[in-house]
Formats: structure tokens, C-alpha cells, sequence
């Protein structure tokens, strides 16, 4: 009997349900380019105010969301303060620099993720010829799967404002912190996510990962911003036609699988359980749907032969000594456990596995 694959890489490979599917064949249509496209129109008419912004840009993915909003807040020579690991820094190909000419300030994070409010304020420059501008903050929410404290969110937005920056948050996951964020402070998820949201001047949310649409993100801010932003998604290539198809997998997404995201959440926590405890390994409890899993010892060197393992028992996963497992849509608690027992498996035949946690 063939077991189904396990795909722990990322949410970005959930596959849209068959009610997304039909969601997506019945949208009404047109062409976005000419701004006629009703589904389109509805979609961001719908994130924008869900988020507490006047208007909001459908763009084709999330890196393209980042790009256009550095651009529309800044001018070449302008630069922008942001984490060492954050999306927009880290992983998009430099593409603020290459087609911006927008210069990264990148910072160190902390344990939990934040930027220290005292490394940003000794990162903005005075106005001096021989400085770039300091023209933005950017922050990420969540990051690598953390949840970043809402009272910090507040102090360094406020921090940046009190400087004069404009305030840009990548909330790629936005909807996941806003989860975790409504079961420790309480509020509804969509009360939290505006809450984070608001503290910036634009937001982008991908709905292309836990929220398990097939395509696409959407760009919040003022009009003006947003005008500013849809002249770089056309130069940046991203105008879109019957676009209206993969919004109305956004719609779908927003109304089914904001609050269910908990479950994936609650399949990290179970993931973690079942590793934590195991000799040859360090687990970080998770905060929302990413796990991840520091390999010791002898079984530091034995990484690519471990996810060699997983993938002869139909297990998928990434990470060169640091495991790198996200639970969602896709995903069971019978894909947890299976995983969970396949890595057990493997770390008994290591020198230094005893049976603690067994
Ligand atoms: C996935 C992701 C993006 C955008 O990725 P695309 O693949 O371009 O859609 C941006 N920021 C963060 C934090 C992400 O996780």
C-alpha cells in the first residue's frame, strides 16, 4: 500500500480544495489591466478593509508585494532598515537594490525574532551628504514562524515615526500571528490581524501559504501608496488579466481558512511534543505552523542522510542541520505521527541515541 507523501517543506505546497477549485470556475471576470475585473475589484476591497487600509493591490506574489511597496515608499538612495533574515532582505534576489536602487540596512535579529529598538535608532542616518536617506522600516510578522510581541510591534512603529519613516510590515503570515496572537491576548483573529496591521503604513499578506490559495498576495495601504505601488507592479511585469480566477481563490481562502489555520498550528505543537526530549536533539517549541529541529552530535553530520530517510517513507522536509518542518492544510495528524516515528527511527541507529524520550 502506497502511504501519502508528508510535504513538511512549506505551506506554499498546500494544493487548492476542490471547493476553492469551483470558487475559482464560477468568478465573475474581466481584465484587471483595465480595472474591470469584479473579482479582482471585491478582493481588494475586502483585504483593505480587513486590514484597516483604504486600498489594496492583488499582485502575483509576495516577493513582487515587497518590491513594490520599497519602491513606492522610497527613491534611489533612499534606504531601509530591516532584519538579517527577513524576506525582503535575505530572500529576493537583492531586487530593492537591482531595480530600485533602494540600498538595504540590515540588522541583527534577537532570540525572539525583533530588531532592538536601540540598534534601529543607531541605524537611521542624520541628513548628511554622506549618508544614504533613511527612509523605511521594514518588519516581518511572523518570522521563521515567531510571533513577534505586539507591544514591540508598537514601540518600534512608533519609534519609526517618531524619526519620520514610513513603516512597511511583510506579513507574508500574517494571518498565522494574528491566530496566536488572538489565543494569548484574546480578541477575534481578524480583530488581531488588523490590530498588527494598523501600526504600519503598508502591509503585504500572502495567500499562497497557509491560507492555501494557489497564487497570490495583496499589497494594503493609503490610495496614494497604492496608486504609486501599481505603476511598479506594471513595470515589474505583474499586470494581470482574468485575474479574477486566482482572487476569487483568495476570496475562497479568506472566508474558509483564517480561523483554521489553529489546526496547523496545534499539528506543529503536536510535532514538536513527539520530538521533544529525543537524544540528539533540539526542538523550539513553535509559536504557529513552523517547527524546527536542531540535529546534535551524530546526528549534525547525518542531516542529508536524514531527509534521504524521510523521503524513502514519504516524508519531505528541508534543512541542512537545522530541520525546517511547516504543518498545513495538507497535512494530518497521521502525517505527524508518521514523521515523528521515522525520525525516532533513524536517530536509534546513531551512536549517542539512548532511549530517553521513547
Ligand atoms: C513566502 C514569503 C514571501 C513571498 O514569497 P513568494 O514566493 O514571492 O510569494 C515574502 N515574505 C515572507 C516572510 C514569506 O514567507
Amino acid at each position: 500500500m502506497t502511504q501519502d507523501v508528508v510535504d513538511l517543506r512549506s505551506d506554499t505546497v498546500t494544493q487548492p480544495t476542490a471547493a476553492m477549485r469551483a470558487a475559482m470556475l464560477a468568478a465573475p471576470l474581466g481584465d484587471d489591466v483595465f480595472g474591470d475585473d469584479p473579482s479582482v475589484l471585491t478582493l481588494q476591497e475586502k483585504i483593505a478593509a480587513l486590514l484597516g487600509h483604504e486600498a489594496a493591490l492583488f499582485v502575483p506574489t509576495g516577493t513582487q508585494s515587497n518590491l513594490c511597496a520599497i519602491l513606492a515608499h522610497c527613491q534611489r538612495g533612499d534606504e531601509y532598515i530591516v532584519g538579517q533574515m527577513a524576506h525582503c532582505y535575505r530572500w529576493e534576489g537583492g531586487g530593492a537594490a537591482v531595480m530600485g536602487s533602494v540600498q538595504p540596512q540590515p540588522l541583527n535579529h534577537q532570540a525572539d525574532g525583533s530588531l532592538l529598538l536601540s540598534d534601529i535608532e543607531a541605524a537611521i542616518k542624520p541628513d548628511d551628504a554622506h549618508f544614504a536617506r533613511t527612509r523605511l522600516l521594514a518588519l516581518e510578522n511572523t518570522l521563521g514562524g515567531k510571533l513577534l510581541p505586539m507591544d514591540y510591534v508598537q514601540q518600534a512603529s512608533a519609534l519609526a515615526q517618531r524619526y519620520g519613516l514610513v513603516r512597511h510590515l511583510d506579513g507574508a503570515r500574517l494571518f498565522n500571528a494574528a491566530v496566536a496572537q488572538a489565543e494569548r491576548s484574546g480578541g477575534t483573529v481578524l480583530e488581531q490581524a488588523r490590530a498588527i496591521a494598523t501600526c504600519f503604513d503598508s502591509v503585504s499578506v500572502c495567500f499562497s501559504k497557509g491560507l492555501g490559495a494557489p497564487v497570490g498576495s495583496a499589497l494594503c495601504g493609503s490610495k496614494d501608496f497604492i496608486a504609486r505601488a501599481h505603476r511598479i507592479r506594471k513595470m515589474a511585469g505583474g499586470g494581470m488579466r482574468q485575474s479574477g480566477m486566482l482572487a476569487a481563490a483568495a476570496l475562497y481562502a479568506l472566508e474558509h481558512h483564517v480561523a483554521r489555520l489553529a489546526d496547523d498550528h496545534a499539528l506543529a505543537r503536536r510535532l514538536a511534543q513527539g520530538l521533544q526530549g529525543l537524544d540528539l536533539l533540539a526542538v523550539e517549541p513553535p509559536h504557529t505552523n513552523i517547527v524546527f529541529v536542531d540535529l546534535l552530535g551524530a546526528a549534525r553530520a547525518q542531516s542529508e542522510a536524514l531527509l534521504a530517510y524521510l523521503k524513502s517513507h514519504g516524508i519531505l522536509a528541508t534543512g541542512l542541520y537545522r530541520l525546517r518542518l511547516v504543518t498545513h492544510l495538507n497535512v494530518n495528524a497521521q502525517g505527524v505521527d508518521r514523521t515523528v516515528a521515522a525520525i525516532r527511527a533513524f536517530l536509534t541507529t546513531l551512536p549517542g541515541s539512548g532511549q530517553r524520550g521513547t
